[in-house]
């Protein structure tokens, strides 16, 4: 019944399902809705960020991760905001990690615009990272400028290399942008693949206010992917991340590439994952805007019970899906939060 989920006991351990059957195991935390560029498909330049005393202390969202592992979460992606500007989050990570030393938790990894990584790189490896996502929409320093406001290309490319450096696999994640960034796809595609890094293509999406409509920046994947498939060879493959991306080889270069299409084709059905913001708000849909306070039950109690339950009846409302949409008629944001507080 919609409302009542429950985490079963299965033999692999605890199993969350939603009420379309779907096993939900993957966990996005946004650590902080802060960060230290102001990508212009993101927020706007003049963007009001919480009050500091409204976030979840370190210590909290630990605890609220650890009880999303023990009713079977096994994947968990720290991200923002920049989840790297948050003061001591490696002791998150640190404390987090016991998790993947124990098995509990299959996977433990970061969203990150790359601006710090040169400083936390070694770290994040140290803690069992295996690999990351950088958020890179292009290589031309202007532009990358214009994109983010003021962000430096250079501390992002020394970001990445400290990265590999460290070992870390990493995955470039770029959002496709009409008139700024679409005619650089193949070379983007080239430099990642050339590095052994995998590419993602994203289409952007009608989140939050950002102070000018969607319907310039938005430009469809299905029309990049043909672009790209009068160039390239591109071979289906069937591996699936566990997030909602799906790839193809690209014969010429030898690398993956990876196309998430919210817009043009929603991955509702094979949906995995819910998503909590640094105040303790949970999000079971991306384009929805249901919401969960988790951080009352949290507080209330030193045990988990009130807070488990409260995941429980969350994730049995958990929507069938969503449809954005960007046109002429629908250029205002579909969901009034922004990416930054749900967490990428
Ligand atoms: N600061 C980190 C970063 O840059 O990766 C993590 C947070 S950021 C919100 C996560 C991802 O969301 C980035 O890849 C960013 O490009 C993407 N993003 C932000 N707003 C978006 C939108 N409206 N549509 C599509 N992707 C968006």
């Amino acid at each position: 019944m919609i409302g009542s989920t429950r985490t079963a006991t299965a033999p692999g351990g605890s199993v969350m399902t939603d009420p379309f059957g779907r096993a939900i195991n993957y966990l996005r935390v946004s650590i902080t809705d802060r960060c230290d560029l102001r990508c212009v498909y993101c927020m706007s330049e003049d963007m009001t960020f919480l009050p500091r005393a409204d976030l979840l202390t370190l210590e909290e969202l630990g605890r609220l991760c650890s009880a999303f592992i023990a009713k079977g979460v096994k994947k968990l992606r720290l991200t923002g905001g920049e989840p790297l500007v948050r003061r001591n989050m490696m002791s998150l990570v640190r404390s987090l990690s016991r998790h993947l030393q124990t098995g509990a938790l299959n996977e433990l990894t970061l969203t990150t615009n790359g601006s710090q990584l040169e400083r936390y790189a070694a770290e994040l490896a140290d803690c069992g990272i295996r690999r990351i996502n950088v958020s890179l929409d292009t290589l031309d320093p202007a532009k990358f400028r214009a994109i983010t406001r003021w962000g430096d290309l250079g501390k992002v490319l020394s970001g990445i290399d400290a990265a590999r450096k460290a070992g870390l696999a990493v995955k470039i994640n770029a959002v496709a942008l009409k008139n700024v960034n679409e005619d650089e796809i193949p070379s983007l595609m080239e430099w990642a693949h050339g590095a052994g890094m995998a590419l993602t293509l994203i289409e952007v999406m009608p989140l939050g206010e950002i102070g000018e409509g969607r319907i310039d920046q938005y430009v469809p994947l299905s029309l990049l992917r043909a672009r790209l498939a009068s160039h390239y060879t591109l071979i289906d493959l069937d591996d699936n991340s566990g997030g909602p991306a799906r790839y193809v080889r690209v014969s010429e270069t030898g690398g993956k590439l990876g196309f998430i299409t919210p817009m043009t084709h929603n991955f509702c059905e094979s949906c995995n994952r819910v998503r909590v913001t640094c105040t303790g708000t949970l999000h079971t849909c991306l384009g929805h805007e249901d919401a969960a306070d988790l951080r009352r039950p949290l507080r209330a109690s030193e045990s988990d019970d009130l807070l488990s339950a409260a995941i429980d009846r969350a994730i049995g409302l958990k929507p069938k899906g969503h449809d954005f949409i960007i046109d002429r008629q629908h250029n205002r944001p579909s969901v009034s939060r922004h990416m930054s507080v749900t967490g990428g």
